[in-house]
């Protein structure tokens, strides 16, 4: 990586009987602009000339400290040396030119804020960025840490190629292999048996009675052996997440290709609307492009992961010590992604339920409290559902989200994906999840700790189609062939809607 910059500092006077003073301060200059670099390494000012009320610097830079660093650094220093002895102060500093080389091996085509022109040659990615007089980056976005957001922008980008991200999966646990009592599609003979049909959207159902019974029957399941022993609350989370609550919990860093964009009017005046209602009126058909043009920016999306929207009710407040850990949950309303090709029946759909569980206290409260619910799923998954059932540590959907890999840094966080076998085509599809996500939430969304000890937090997704998917592609629909601790807990089937 190498940074070539062109700058100027604006003084409050003609420096000229400073010159001699300056120039030995730019000889001296070294120790701080390789302060923390390796012997040899740094920062440099290869040219500086000085042209009456103003310094013009030519500084070339490595990784090590990296050139517009080194100009911020420059600033105190010479600032006092022109204060204490000529009484000339340092206003200001003008970018007239930034070029930024990063080693790559492949173009970067789109635009990026503040690059004015990306150029790829001979394994060299080069950047000139937005500077001047007319430019966007100026001093203010120097000191607020832009170049180095764009640096670790690329870096993302050319260590995870096109969003081809590797996702981290490893195995920690794996059922036995219990012999299914169904190899059909589910999703298939629920429909048949009218259990369930299309909704008008994509990803979509309508659940009939029976369907909806099951449900119920995995969330009574979920409260008696989960909620009612660990003692949770109930809450009801918004589900419409605003941009101010993505930004804290980091989705905005990449949600947007899965969600469902909510657009207010721009006006709820009747008249502003008559004429999309009278050209419906006549025609029977929306005017969506005359809608488009009445509908304002979105101001977020609708519930993308439940339990974003929670934290806003600790937001900016500190917990006494005596009321943690804190342990709620929801189960308020849908979930909506807007889900790639693969979407097959109940499996993958663009609008869910979940039972969203979240606890946050120390980080010792918080990984005794994953533990406890680990075991408690155990227990139903292995003795009242009786499924094939596997569990893997994997990349944390919060670093996949910002498009990371890896693991997480904080130590103990991370996510635990719970996997089921679908017998009809041999694949695992992951059915609910637990993640310890270290500070990540209390931090982004400033909630503190009486004790001043870190707040860590987790939560897991039980998500019902998934259960059901996992379940009755293993047991069928036939409630004859299901476990018993099942049947237990499910009572007499509704009847279902007949049809002429
Ligand atoms: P997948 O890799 O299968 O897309 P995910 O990693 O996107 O899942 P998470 O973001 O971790 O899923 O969501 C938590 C839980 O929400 C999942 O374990 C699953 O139960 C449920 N879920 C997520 N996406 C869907 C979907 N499209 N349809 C049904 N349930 C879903
Ligand atoms: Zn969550
Ligand atoms: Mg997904």
């Amino acid at each position: 990586m190498k940074f070539h910059l062109e700058a100027s500092f604006r003084l409050s006077a003609d420096a000229d009987k400073a010159e001699a003073a300056i120039s030995d301060f730019f000889k001296s200059a070294g120790p701080i602009l390789q302060k923390g670099a390796p012997l040899g390494q740094g920062a440099k000012i290869v040219a500086w000339k000085l042209a009456g009320s103003k310094i013009d610097l030519v500084i070339d830079s490595d990784r090590f400290v990296r050139a517009h660093d080194a100009l911020l650094r420059l600033r105190r220093p010479l600032s006092e040396l022109l204060g204490k002895e000529f009484r000339i102060g340092v206003r200001g500093m003008d970018i007239s030119k930034f070029e930024i080389a990063v080693e790559s091996e492949r173009a970067i085509n789109h635009k990026i804020p503040y690059v004015r022109e990306i150029k790829f040659e001979d394994g060299w990615l080069l950047l000139s960025l937005d500077v001047g007089p007319e430019g966007t980056l100026g001093q203010s976005e120097m000191e607020n840490r832009i170049p180095d957001r764009i640096i670790s922008l690329l870096e993302d980008k050319l260590q995870s190629g096109y969003g081809g991200k590797t996702e981290h999966w490893e195995l920690l646990w794996e059922s036995s292999a219990r012999p299914p009592k169904f190899t059909s599609d589910p999703t298939e003979e629920m429909q048949k048996a009218g259990w369930i049909k299309h909704g008008s959207s994509r990803g979509q159902w309508i659940y009939g009675p029976q369907a909806t019974h099951v449900f119920r029957t995995f969330e009574k399941i979920v409260l008696e052996e989960i909620i009612q022993p660990l003692g949770y609350r109930e809450m009801i989370f918004p589900k419409l997440d605003t941009w101010d609550v993505w930004k804290k919990s980091g989705h905005a860093q990449g949600v947007y290709p899965e969600i469902y964009f909510v657009c207010p009017p721009k006006t709820r005046d009747p008249a502003f609307w008559e004429e999309v209602m009278d050209y419906y009126k006549i025609t029977h058909e929306v005017p969506l492009e005359l809608v488009k043009e009445k509908i304002d920016l979105p101001i977020g999306g609708m519930c993308y992961a439940q339990c974003p929207t929670f934290w806003g009710f600790l937001q900016g407040m500190t917990l006494p010590r005596d009321e943690l850990p804190i342990t709620v949950f929801d189960r308020s309303g849908t979930s909506h992604r807007y889900e790639s090709g693969g979407i097959h029946g109940i499996e993958r759909v663009d609008e869910f339920h979940r039972i969203e569980i979240v606890w946050l206290g120390s980080k010792e409260q918080v990984l005794e409290e994953a533990e406890k619910l680990k075991a408690c799923y155990k227990h139903i998954f292995e003795d009242i559902l009786e499924l094939h059932w596997r569990t893997a540590w994997v990349t944390p959907w919060f670093m996949a989200q910002e498009g990371k890999t890896g693991l997480a840094e904080m130590s103990g966080a991370g996510t635990v994906d719970y996997e089921a076998v679908l017998p009809y085509n041999g694949n695992w599809i992951e059915f609910q999840n637990l993640s310890v996500n270290g500070e990540k939430y209390p931090k982004g969304f400033t909630v503190k700790s009486q004790s001043g000890e870190a707040l860590w937090s987790g939560c897991s997704g039980v998500g019902l189609e998934r259960w059901a998917s996992a379940f009755l592609s293993q047991k069928g629909l036939d409630p004859a062939n299901w476990p018993v601790e099942f049947q237990k807990r499910i009572g007499e089937m509704p009847k279902g809607i007949r049809f002429l």
